[in-house]
């Protein structure tokens, strides 16, 4: 069993104010594949070198596998690392590369004969074993860290935006890659990006972090679906999700939202916010684009049109507001095109417009 357990952990730089981790904690599962997410400069790779021991916390502890390893050195923690420089050896060839970990642990030639042709295969490296690096592409250098990673069989296994020198494409290609690999291997692994979209599609559970502190944790599509508070659902996907202030009125039993001098029916277990103002959070895809008007339709104008190839985006207009809207290839719309636009409030979310929080209300 190698779960993650990370307790109160805050670390300052020195010669720093702020905090890069702000009191953090975290439980990462046995076996789990969890992406520390969010912008530049929020912790994540702080937070991954404590897991490390490449940093020392000011305070708070770290625990793998059941132990406080806190005041271990990292060769006692059991962990396995891929950086973004790939870090292999030049005058190595793909085979002692891979071989490192193993070689430097006296491990049995046959024994490392074997694991290292494992590792090859799954990472398609098989042909290249006798290769130095320079003889390799970015993508194929970029395997064999990971080939290297992998073959110590450690209980934990760290990644710190691994494919962050590949181009798009290769990025995607091993992206799927990764996923496969991971899961078959079933190590426990934490995984740091910056973006967004490899964080959805590789995350077991995603932790979504911002000045220091977690402001997210749970499975890619619940934190999508459902952002704890505006910066979460401003982050995760592209285009981010649209923000529209409103009020909530009352319409005779049922609350409704008063966007502008325009009206829409509110889930109804809003009506305890009644009279408070509001901020609706709607995703691009969640909103329908219908050329009439209709109860519960907002009038807006189309303002540009993007082809994405899969979808078109909409840049509409709404109540002196601009909103994301996706539609199917198959709508032509013209730009300067007036519109009426529809959601379902189930898929509404709606946050506090003073800071930013989510506000829950009964079903
Ligand atoms: P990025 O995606 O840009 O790598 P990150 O989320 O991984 O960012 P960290 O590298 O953990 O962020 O940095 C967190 C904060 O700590 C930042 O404000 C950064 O400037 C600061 N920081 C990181 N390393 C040091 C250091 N060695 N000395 C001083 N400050 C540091």
């Amino acid at each position: 069993m190698a779960e993650i357990v990370l307790r109160n952990l805050v670390k300052t730089y020195p010669g720093t104010r702020s905090r890069a981790t702000d009191d953090v904690s975290l439980d990462v599962r046995d076996g789990e594949f969890l992406v520390l997410v969010g912008p530049s400069g929020c912790g994540k790779t702080t937070l991954l070198r404590m897991i490390a021991d490449l940093e020392t916390p000011d305070s708070g502890t770290v625990w793998i596998g059941g132990r406080d390893v806190t005041d271990l050195p990292a060769r006692e923690r059991g962990l396995s690392m891929v950086f973004q420089s790939y870090a292999i050896f030049p005058h190595l060839r793909v085979r002692q590369n891979i071989a490192f970990g193993l070689t430097m642990r006296k491990t049995p030639k046959a024994e490392v004969e074997r694991r290292v042709a494992e590792a090859a295969e799954l990472l398609h490296l098989t042909d290249y074993l006798d290769r130095y690096p320079a003889q390799l592409s970015g993508g194929q250098r970029q395997r064999v860290a990971v080939a290297r990673a992998i073959v110590v069989d450690a209980a934990v296994l760290l990644m710190d935006e691994p494919l962050s020198n590949l181009d798009a494409l290769l990025r995607q290609e091993f992206r799927t890659e990764l996923k496969r690999i991971v899961g078959t291997l079933g190590t426990t692994t934490v995984y740091v990006t910056h973006d967004q979209a490899e964080a959805l599609s590789l995350g077991d559970r995603i932790a979504v972090l911002r000045d220091g502190r977690i402001a997210q944790v749970g499975p890619p599509l619940e934190v999508y679906d459902s952002p704890a508070d505006q910066f979460v659902g401003g982050f995760l996907g592209a285009p981010p999700m649209n923000f529209l202030p409103a009020r909530l009125d009352r319409a005779g039993d049922a609350p409704a939202l008063r966007i502008g001098d325009q009206r829409l029916s509110a889930p109804a277990g809003l009506a305890d916010h009644a009279g408070d103002e509001v901020t609706i959070g709607i995703r691009a895809e969640n909103i329908e684009v219908c050329e009439t008007d209709g109860p519960d339709r907002l009038a807006a104008r189309v303002e540009v049109v993007e082809p994405t190839g899969a979808a078109v985006l909409l840049t509409v207009e709404v109540a002196g507001r601009t909103l994301k809207v996706q539609t199917p290839p198959t709508v032509r719309i013209g730009p300067g095109s007036r519109v009426w636009l529809a959601a379902d409030p189930g898929r509404m979310r709606f946050y506090r417009p003073d800071d930013g929080t989510a506000i829950r209300w009964s079903v």
